[in-house]
């Protein structure tokens, strides 16, 4: 149990975060549920438990610079030391620029952004010592520009830079940092953006799979087992990369 490895996931008591935090357990490590609300992970911890896995939640703002120092320290103390770390909370306020409030912007940069580097910085210095490390940034389709979401597009190309900037600080310590870039993922986050284009979830599906190669949307799961080989032993000459996960070059 000892030398099993600890990997942190934000975001993730529910859609792709938990996907991604069920599928490390299944590849053997220990993880922490990093959600704004502490109960809201213990359903994923519990099936994780049920399993056989071992796995922690834990409430934090990852904007919070002081709660994402208690919480990592937490992790350390309960799980062990964190060698992979999932950036993956995220939030959207979408809006068309003119009607866009310096608010919608904010909020959008301090979780995806702030988040990933505070949980970044505090997490580093764990994969430094151990000579290994797996950093994963949710990046999005949207990085190549969407309409109403300046704020979302800005962040999440954000992440692909930070991603490149972690793989060449990085690199010499064994640590490798990827991005993955999902296309239409069906979660609650896609449910509440169908709500506010007031159509059906069934219509907005229907009008996503329409431009998606593959032919349908994507789920929790195919993020989550992109996650699973950046974070494998054998994908250690892997670094700086961009995945686009969307059933074809873009959604
Ligand atoms: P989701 O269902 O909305 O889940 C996001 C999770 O992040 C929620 O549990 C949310 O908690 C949590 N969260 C929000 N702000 C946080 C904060 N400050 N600190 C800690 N946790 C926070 O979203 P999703 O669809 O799974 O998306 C996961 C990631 O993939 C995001 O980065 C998103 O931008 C990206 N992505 C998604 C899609 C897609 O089609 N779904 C496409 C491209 C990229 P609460 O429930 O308490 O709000």
């Amino acid at each position: 149990m000892s030398d099993q490895r600890t990997a942190i996931v934000t975001g993730a008591a529910r859609g792709i975060g938990a996907g991604v935090a069920k599928r490390l357990s299944r590849d053997g490590f220990a993880v922490a549920i990093f959600d704004l609300e502490e109960a809201a992970g213990k359903p994923v911890v519990e099936e994780i438990e049920k399993a056989g896995g071992r796995a922690l939640a834990v409430g934090v703002d990852v904007g919070d610079e002081q709660g994402v120092t208690q919480a990592v320290d937490r992790v350390v103390e309960e799980l062990g030391a964190p060698t992979v770390l999932v950036n993956n909370a995220g939030i959207t306020r979408d809006n068309l620029l003119f009607k866009m409030t310096t608010q919608d912007w904010d909020a959008v940069m301090t979780v995806h952004l702030r988040g990933a580097f505070l949980m970044t910085r505090a997490t580093q210095k764990y994969m430094v010592d151990a000579g290994w490390g797996r950093i994963v940034n949710l990046s999005s389709t949207s990085a190549l520009g969407n309409r109403g979401q300046a704020n979302y597009a800005a962040a999440k190309a954000g992440m692909q830079g930070l991603t490149k900037t972690l793989a060449l600080e990085l690199g010499k310590f064994g640590v490798t940092a990827n991005a993955i870039a999902p296309g239409f993922i069906e979660t609650e986050m896609t449910v509440a953006t169908a709500e506010r284009m007031g159509m059906s979830f069934e219509d907005f599906k229907a009008m996503g799979v329409a431009d998606i190669p593959v032919g349908r949307v994507g789920q929790p799961e195919d993020i989550a087992a992109t996650v699973s080989f950046f974070a494998r032993e054998e994908s250690g000459f892997v670094s700086g990369q961009v995945v686009y996960v969307a059933g074809g070059p873009r959604a």
